[in-house]
């Protein structure tokens, strides 16, 4: 079975890709893994189903990242790497044109389930914390060093999937990895204020209102919170990250699982799932096609929002009864 380094070491073109509305993990790798082909003299093209938040501009000072529009060609590749996903159908429409080429394509992932993904080759560990530390692990495989670009979009990925090391996924391997980051010049509180200190002023009043609309439900073990198209346009214009009202719910005592329901354009409802302890999310998560971790895990949920809200309700209070055993 071909393994991924050996596909790197006899490949010469890849397209890397990732999930749409790519995350710090995804675009970490993604740089990371092209800093480091480059440098084995290897074409890279990271394309991605949709543009790079404005969070992460800092990184395309020295990479560029396509975004190639409904019929566009794609640039020319013999081996297609799938970022932080494992399912062509999570980049999008982009992941139809990609399966199309019928090129080779190498699954890079931490999420559950991912060991059974769309692609031929796998480097896959779902005990991982970020994709972006499997990334650093094939620098070692290959034996090639990191370039400080390179060392910051691991840093990237680290911290985008451990709350900043604040998760219970920040394991020993991720703070090794982050003091060889740092020593390697990373500078964590430079790149602290490039990812999130660059809000729009609107932003303290967007965050305000929506947290008002926060529900504790459940004996106060689930904080709901739904935003409506309205809501959503407010948060857009103002380039502000909807990830971010989850944290200060979790942070209620009591609560369990925090609930995130975003109301789509086509009247969908993309919801977002995070536990604090020992409920599975993924489990709730995967009971509307979706999928991640046990306690960080989304879905796109093909209902209205009124709908969603109930069946996430029931989903939740299932899975806390069998957790306190009745
Ligand atoms: P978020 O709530 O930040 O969108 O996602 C949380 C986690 O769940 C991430 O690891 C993300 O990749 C995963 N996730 C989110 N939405 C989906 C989905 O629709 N399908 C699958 N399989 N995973 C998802
Ligand atoms: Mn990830």
């Amino acid at each position: 079975m071909t393994t991924l380094p050996d596909l790197i070491r006899s490949q010469q073109r890849f397209l890397l890709t990732g999930h749409e509305n790519p995350d710090g993990d995804c675009v970490g790798a993604q740089v990371a893994l092209s800093q480091m082909l480059k440098g084995m003299g290897k074409t890279v093209h990271i394309v991605n189903p949709d543009p790079l938040s404005a969070n992460f501009d800092f990184l395309t000072e020295h990479t560029t990242f396509l975004c190639p529009r409904n019929g566009d060609p794609l640039p020319e590749f013999d081996v297609g790497v799938l970022l932080d996903c494992s399912q062509l159908s999570r980049v999008g429409s982009l992941g139809k044109s990609i399966g199309a080429c019928g090129k080779t394509i190498a699954v890079v992932d931490h999420h559950v389930g991912s060991e059974d993904g769309d692609g031929s080759v796998f480097y896959v560990d779902v005990t991982a914390a970020a994709t972006g530390a499997l990334i650093r692990r094939l620098h070692a495989d290959l034996g090639i060093e990191l370039t400080l670009p390179a060392a910051e979009g691991v840093f990237l990925s680290l911290v985008s999937d451990t709350g900043w090391f604040r998760y219970s996924n920040a394991d020993a391997e991720v703070f090794a990895m982050a003091a060889e980051l740092v020593s390697r010049g990373v500078d964590a509180s430079r790149m602290y204020d490039a990812i999130n200190r660059r809000n729009h002023p609107d932003s303290p009043r967007v965050l305000a209102d929506a947290l008002q609309n926060s529900r504790l439900l459940l004996d106060g073990e689930l904080a709901c919170l739904s935003l409506d198209k309205a809501m959503i346009e407010r948060c857009s214009k103002a380039d502000f990250d909807t990830d971010s009202m989850m944290e200060p719910l979790r942070s209620i005592e009591g609560v369990e699982v925090v609930a995130l329901l975003k109301e789509r354009f086509d009247g969908n409802v993309k919801c977002s799932l995070r536990a604090r302890d020992d409920v599975d999310v993924q489990a709730i998560a995967r009971q509307f096609g979706g999928g991640g971790h046990k306690k960080a895990s989304g879905a796109t949920m093909m209902m209205r929002m009124a709908e969603a809200e109930r069946a996430i309700v029931s989903a939740v209070k299932l899975a806390l009864a069998a957790q306190h055993g009745h």
